[in-house]
């Protein structure tokens, strides 16, 4: 495999964003490419955004915050940025169609020795990677959101993935200070699965009325001890990215625990998409702080 010096993130929305930013912090020049300039260039505010508020909190020297930025640029030309890359990180929507274009493009573009990996929360690596002639170098780095705050990387290999490949990302995810657990590719692998049906459950839950969504997510923190509710996860998920998650896994399971509840489809189709529209199965001020609970997920007949 080739050393890794310079990465490229495409995709610079909620993952993609900070997983170029932990790289930076590693010391790799990064490219963050999105398909528009202003998606770019947002992307790249929100890295400079949490530096600051990590220098204002004590956790990270003015130093390291110039030094990670020093290391980051934006880009709309994904051929040119693939050419120049060792390591490409693909953060786009969780669609097999595109992610496989994509890597089929990238196939064509990168150096021999690359390393091709993909965030995706539950596709099929094996799928993704059959769509370039290299799919030993096709390998799954799922992060966490937020990605600089999460300790886990899961490392997914995919059916052909090269045991060097699996190797060299496990050498990448303590480069980048993560913990890393390596999953064999079946859909959600561990963490999705797993921390999706409760979601899932968590939103059947309040559609029957059981509970309020805040007292659903208290009972999972201090009865289980979450650090976060599920209903608040999937808010700061983002219930588009939890409803595409949910349907790629119900097609690929064919269990009921995967079958995407009626108030998860209705809470997207008003564009209540979770923390980053402000409101999702919580109300958020502007600080993205959870006000109340959103009235129109409350179950018929349910009081404030
Ligand atoms: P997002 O919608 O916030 O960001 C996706 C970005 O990709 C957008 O800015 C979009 O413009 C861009 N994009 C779309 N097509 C593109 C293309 N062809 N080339 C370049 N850019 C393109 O999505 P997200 O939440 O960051 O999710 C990205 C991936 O990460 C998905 O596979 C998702 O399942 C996975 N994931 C998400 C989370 C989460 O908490 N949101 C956690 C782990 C993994």
């Amino acid at each position: 495999m080739r050393p890794i010096e310079r990465a490229l993130v495409v995709g610079a929305g909620t993952m993609g964003h900070g997983i170029a930013q932990v790289l930076a912090a590693a010391g790799i020049e990064v490219t963050l490419v999105d398909v528009a300039q202003d998606l770019v260039d947002r992307g790249l505010q929100r890295i400079k955004a949490n530096l600051e508020s990590g220098v204002a909190k004590g956790k990270v020297t003015a130093a390291a915050k110039d030094a990670t930025l020093a290391k980051l640029c934006g880009s709309t030309d994904l051929p040119l940025a693939l050419s120049s890359a060792d390591l490409l990180v693909e953060a786009i929507p969780e669609d097999m169609q595109k992610k496989r274009e994509l890597f089929s493009l990238a196939d064509t573009k990168m150096h021999v020795g690359a390393l091709l990996a993909s965030n995706t929360s539950s596709l099929s690596i094996t799928e993704i990677a059959s769509a370039t002639k290299r799919p030993e170098h096709v390998v799954g780095l799922h992060f966490f959101n937020p990605v600089h705050l999460m300790k886990l990387l899961e490392i997914v290999r995919g059916a052909l993935t090269a045991a060097a490949v699996v190797e060299a990302a496990r050498a990448l995810a303590a480069r980048l200070g993560k913990t890393c657990i390596v999953v064999n590719d079946s859909p959600g692998f561990a963490t999705s699965r797993l921390g999706l049906a409760v979601g899932l459950e968590a939103t059947r839950m309040l559609e029957e009325g059981v509970a309020s969504a805040a007292d659903i997510d208290t009972a999972m923190k201090l009865g289980y001890g979450y650090p976060m509710g599920p209903l608040a996860l999937g808010d700061l998920v983002g219930l588009d990215v939890r409803l595409a998650i949910a349907e790629a896994m119900h097609e690929q399971l064919g269990t009921d625990t995967f079958r995407p509840p009626r108030l998860l489809r209705k809470l997207v189709r008003l564009g209540h998409l979770g923390k980053k529209s402000g409101r999702g199965f919580f109300l958020y001020d502007d600080k993205g702080e959870i006000v109340g609970d959103n009235p129109v997920a409350r179950p018929p007949g349910a009081h404030a």
